[in-house]
This record gives C-alpha cells, structure tokens and sequence, in this order.
C-alpha cells in the first residue's frame, strides 16, 4: 500500500485480534490512546519501531512478525509500497506465500498498485489479496467496493495470480479483518484471517524435482567429501541418481548427512550435506539436480531495476545466482513494461523501478533455469561489476545454451585495461623501492589488482614485464 493507507493499523488489527499479544505491548497501545479514555486504540503503534527507523532514514530491510492462528503459524513481512522501498518490496515478496495489496477505499487502484501488482507477479508471488481498507470513509458502499474489486480482477487476470480476492475492510475497527462486519453485510466471501488461514503455502509443493544449489564443498580430512546447501526444491533420497547441472555428470547419492544425523530422505527447506559415489568435481556455484535442463548462459529475464544508476550497454555487470557469481559478456534491454496497460513496449534502457525485459549473455555457463518451474534457480540479482552493488533483481522468462559457434564473439568492443608497470609505480605501488621485499609485495599487489578486475569483466593487458 501506499503512505497513509492503513498498512501499520491493519498489520496491528491483525496482531490485536488473533494473538495473544504481551500485556505491556496492549498497555501500551490502549493507555496511550488519548490518556486511557480511548475510543479505538492506534494500532499503528505495535509498529512503532519500525516507524522510527524509517524516519530516521536507517536502511531498513524488511520486518517481520509472527504470530499464530488455530490453523498455522503465520509470518507477516512488512514491506512498505512507496517507491524508494521498491528494493525492499521486492525482497518481502520473494519470501512470500501470500501477498496482501492495500487500497484507500476513497482512492481505489493507483498506478502504484499496478507497480506492485507487476512485482508481484516477477517475484512469483500467485495469491493476492486485495484489501480494501476505510470502508467507513467510503460510507460502506458496496458499488464503490464493487468497482474497485472489478478493476483489481482484471488486473489480476492479466498478471495471471492463480488465486485473487477483494475483501472490503475496515483496519481500524478490524472489520472483515479477523471478524465479520455488521455493516457491509452486503459481503459474503471470506474476511482476511480466513484467507490468511485458506491460503497454501507456496513451498508445500513438492512435486518439483529435486534443486540444491552448493554453497560448500566439506572434507572430513580422509575419505568423505560432502556437498552442502539448502534444498530449494523437491525432494532427494539415498540411491536416487542426481546430476550436476554445470558438468552434467551424475552420481548417486549414498549419504544425506546433518548435524542431528543422517537421513534416508531430505526435502525443501532442509539444509544438508549430500555424499555421492564418485567424486563429481563440484564447486560452489554449481547446484545439483534431478532430471534438470542444461546449464545456461543465455538468458532472457525480467529484471526490477532497483538502482539509481541506470542501465547502461557498456558497463559490466556480473550475476548472482542461488550459490554462483558470473560475468556477463552482453546485456542488452529489450523491452520495457508499462505500468498502465501492463503490455511490454520497446525500450533501450532501464531506470529506478522499472520493470523490463533483457537478454543476458554469461561468459561461461551456469546452474540457471526458468524461473516458471524453479523459482530459486531461476532467480538472481545483477550486480555492478566495478562497485558490487545490486543494481535489479531479476528472473529468467527463457534459459538456453547458444550455439558453440556463437560463443566465441569478437571481443573487440571489450574495454581493454592497459596495466603497465609505470603507472602502477606512480600510484598504487609509490611506497615500495628496489628491494626484493618490495619487489614481491609490487608483485602481489599487481596480480590482486588484476584479479579483482578480471572479476569485474575487464580484459586486462599487461606489456613488458608487469
Ligand atoms: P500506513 O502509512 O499505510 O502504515 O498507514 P497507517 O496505518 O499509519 O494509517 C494512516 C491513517 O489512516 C491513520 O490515521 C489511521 O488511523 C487511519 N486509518 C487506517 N485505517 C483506517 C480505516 O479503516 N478507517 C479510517 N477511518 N481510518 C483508518
């Protein structure tokens, strides 16, 4: 939702009426309400904190909250609309089973919802829920409800949510949001906490195949060599054959350790460390599978343009994915969504919170997939080659592997860097003289700086003895 909607008072409606809250925190909110006389407590100030962050301009990620209902445990994660948190709505919705989408009843859908929509749905986030909140501004009107929860279904279609629902509430008074409203009695379907409760759980499907992107590689010193991650999709048990995406190679596995013991089957969700039957040469980066497609290094991707600084053709740009780091040859922007008619029209370029479309050339291939079947190999961030910073977030529509052919591009509009000994003496070396200390650590000096900006993607050459 946007500033002002109500996100702070229907996130603490939600906590008032469905848990059992600490008696200081209710203190808190019912005596500071107007000296202890109040009429309607805030409960914007259960969040109080996280105000103040924001006031305060403290780079805040994103919050969470628990609390449990009589069906499940629920976490809320709070993640602010307006556009400088574009990032950290984008983040709240990777982890999300559910989203809740917050409208103004007097205002109804704002080209900001649309954004949020978009994210959403690029996030893979498929229930959404709209809540139309201050009903009571709105005189309960059920044709303004109407007409709002009409424009949203439409969108909704077009973004392709697999579940979507109006609720006309309250958050003040906490109607239709864990109970019924006596005053739109006008409205039948479920109230928030019932779709909250309703709601499936996005990784409970475990009918994908199994996903583990390597994060180490562990050796106990004699014999056994471990491969450890999370998985992040599907389930792998011992003697089943798994394969390693980068080399394609596979093995069976003969142990599923952790720390509290060996296993005979391990699912999403689960950290573990996997023995095979041979060594497969498998490093971090590399994500091992059953039944996966091939590595890719051609990718066509979405991608939320989280950063200030635009994109740009020649720059460099490297992609992380679940356990890997990758340069990119090429990256060109294709398309551009625009958030009125949510059609993809031409575009070159991409700025802050953009959503748009890119083809994406890796240097070498890597362990990435469509996102549509895996969302957690088929993600990624881009990265700035020279400053690491997130520059978008993005998931892969298509990916392929090119033709051998095409591999081997004319690197000529490569930036070449020239590293020659003069200049590393004018400047990062001034301190060292003639000695064969010095001469070493000139050395050593040299080959990191090289190292850091091959990493970056530049082609570094180096005549005459440096
Ligand atoms: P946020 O910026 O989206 O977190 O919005 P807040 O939760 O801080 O709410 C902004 C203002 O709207 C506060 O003064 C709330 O009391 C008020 N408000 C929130 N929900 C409702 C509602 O359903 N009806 C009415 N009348 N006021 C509301």
């Amino acid at each position: 939702g946007s500033v002002d909607d109500g996100k702070s008072t229907l996130i603490g409606r939600l906590l008032w009426d469905t848990t059992d809250l600490y008696d200081d925190q209710r203190a808190q909110i019912a005596g500071e309400s107007a000296g202890g006389v109040a009429a309607t407590p805030d409960f914007s100030r259960l969040l109080d904190g996280l105000l103040a962050e924001r006031e305060q301009g403290i780079t805040i990620d994103i919050a969470w909250r628990y609390f449990d209902t009589p069906a499940r445990r629920i976490v809320v994660i709070d993640s602010p609309g307006h556009e400088q948190y574009t990032r950290n709505m984008a983040s709240g919705a990777s982890h999300a089973d559910v989203a809740i989408v917050l409208v103004d009843a007097r205002h109804g859908i704002k080209p900001q919802t649309r954004r949020h929509a978009a994210i959403l749905e690029l996030m893979g986030v498929r229930r959404v829920v709209l809540a139309v909140n201050k009903m009571d501004l709105a005189a309960y009107d059920a044709a303004r409800f109407q007409s709002i929860a009409d424009e949203f279904g439409e969108l909704a279609v077009r973004l392709g949510f697999a579940h979507h629902l109006a609720i006309p509430v309250v958050a003040t008074t906490g109607e239709n949001v864990a109970r019924r409203s006596q005053n739109m009695e006008w409205y039948s379907g479920p109230i928030l906490a019932e779709s909250l409760d309703a709601a499936e759980a996005r990784h409970a499907n475990l009918t994908h195949s199994f996903r583990m992107p390597v994060q180490i590689v562990l050796r106990d010193g004699a014999d056994f060599r471990g491969l450890a991650g999370s998985i992040t999709a599907g389930r792998v048990r011992v003697g089943d054959e798994i394969v390693s995406v980068v080399s394609g190679r596979s093995a069976h596995v003969t142990r599923l350790a952790t720390f509290d013991g060996d296993l005979e089957s391990a699912e999403t969700g689960m950290a573990i460390v996997i023995g095979l039957d041979r060594d497969l040469d498998i490093a971090r980066g590399d994500v091992l599978a059953i039944e996966p497609p091939p590595a890719a290094d051609e990718i066509v991707a979405r991608l939320v343009w989280l950063s200030e600084t635009p994109f740009h053709r020649e720059a460099r740009y490297l992609i992380r994915t679940a356990s890997d780091l990758v340069t990119l040859e090429h990256a060109e922007v294709t398309g551009r969504i625009d958030l009125h008619t949510l059609d993809v029209g031409p575009s070159a370029g991409a700025n802050v919170n953009d959503i748009v479309v890119a083809r994406l050339s890796l240097s070498r291939p890597a362990a990435l997939e469509q996102f549509a079947s895996a969302r957690d190999t088929g993600s990624f961030l881009l990265i700035d080659g020279l400053s690491g910073a997130t520059l978008a977030a993005g998931v892969a529509i298509t990916a392929s592997r090119r033709a051998v052919a095409e591999v081997r591009r004319p690197t000529s509009h490569r930036t070449t860097y020239l590293l020659t000994r003069e200049a590393l003496a004018r400047g990062l070396c001034r301190d060292l003289g003639q000695g064969p200390a010095d001469q070493a650590e000139f050395e050593r000096r040299t080959e990191e700086l090289v190292r850091i900006l091959e990493a970056a993607g530049i082609v570094v050459e180096r005549p005459g003895g440096c």
